[in-house]
């Protein structure tokens, strides 16, 4: 029944994105109950019947984590249901969400490897052998969702893009890393009233990424607080610009999402430019979500006819 379910979701969130003209679709994370712990469900070595509360992002909050207990080993494929529903149901451009190994260690306790380092790079092997899997499956571009990335700067530069590349080694589709300061939890709410008008923790990280093999970066744009000339230092790199608020239930028009394009477009050259939400829309009330993805897709037309 629960997997009929996911699958009659998928294809669902399949449809709304491809009626709101989305070109890149992808599978909605219809079948995971968290954009970390979803990974997770099928890998050996991972206690989730006891969980310990553990403080998340350098402590900014609370939440109740799994524990590795045991070498981790993948029991399987993770996602390959909804890979596959997905290619079936769509002919159009198809991206997938991982999450990144940063913050999978970041999201998860440790009583077994003692090493940050060493259960990151662990994590990073299973991330490449279902990545290398997806893209068998169709998909077209896989993305690294790494929220922790805008946490530790100093081990991003250290280990944390290495990680990244790992888990994209030998991939030859799209690949994508996603940063963001963090959507749908109070405590990400509360901290981001701290860091002032101008957030610029990113110019830590862009130049390595910049660097790195990876050929995506997404990040937020619209109502954030991070200077796009920032994007600047990502040279050569296709820019997914978040276009969509998803910290808001004010509905975008085409133009507010059209304009957000044309501002990226100041620091990013047209061609590498494609327009996303700022984060995921797990949060949010579903008829919100869908009338911000009808706006992303009209929007995004308004820009082309605009930008050329
Ligand atoms: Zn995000």
């Amino acid at each position: 029944m629960l997997a009929r379910a996911k699958r009659d979701a998928t294809m669902l969130a399949l449809k709304l994105q491809e009626d709101a003209g989305i070109d890149i679709v992808t599978e909605g994370e219809q079948s995971r109950q968290h954009f970390v712990h979803g990974f997770l469900e099928n890998i050996e070595g991972i206690d989730f019947a006891h969980k310990v509360e553990m403080g998340i992002r350098k402590d900014r909050y609370k939440a109740m984590v799994p524990q590795v207990v045991a070498p981790l080993r993948l029991k399987g494929r993770v996602h390959a249901d909804e890979a596959r529903i997905a290619r079936t149901h769509t002919a159009r451009m198809l991206k997938f969400t991982l999450p990144g190994p940063m913050t999978i260690i970041d999201t998860i306790a440790d009583q077994y490897y003692g090493d940050r380092v060493k259960m990151a790079f662990a994590f990073a092997e299973l991330l490449n052998e279902e990545a290398r899997a997806l893209q068998a499956d169709g998909v077209d571009v896989i993305q690294f969702d790494e929220p922790a990335f805008n946490v530790y700067m100093d081990e991003v530069n250290d280990w944390g893009i290495r990680a990244l590349e790992r888990a994209a080694e030998g991939l030859t589709c799209a690949t994508a890393v996603h940063i963001c300061y963090g959507y749908g939890i109070k405590a990400n709410t509360d901290w981001k009233q701290t860091l002032g008008s101008e957030w610029r923790q990113y110019e830590e990280i862009f130049p390595a990424i910049a660097k790195s093999p990876i050929q995506q970066v997404a990040i937020e744009c619209r109502n954030s607080h991070v200077p796009l000339e920032l994007l600047g230092l990502l040279t050569g790199k296709v820019v997914q610009a978040g276009v969509i608020d998803v910290a808001s239930d004010a509905v975008e028009t085409a133009e507010d999402v059209a304009e957000v394009i044309d501002a990226v477009a100041k620091f990013v050259p047209k061609s590498n430019i494609v327009a996303t939400t700022n984060c995921g829309m797990a949060p949010m009330h579903r008829y919100i979500a869908e009338a911000k993805l009808m706006a992303l897709g009209a929007g995004a037309r308004l820009a082309r006819l605009k930008l050329g």
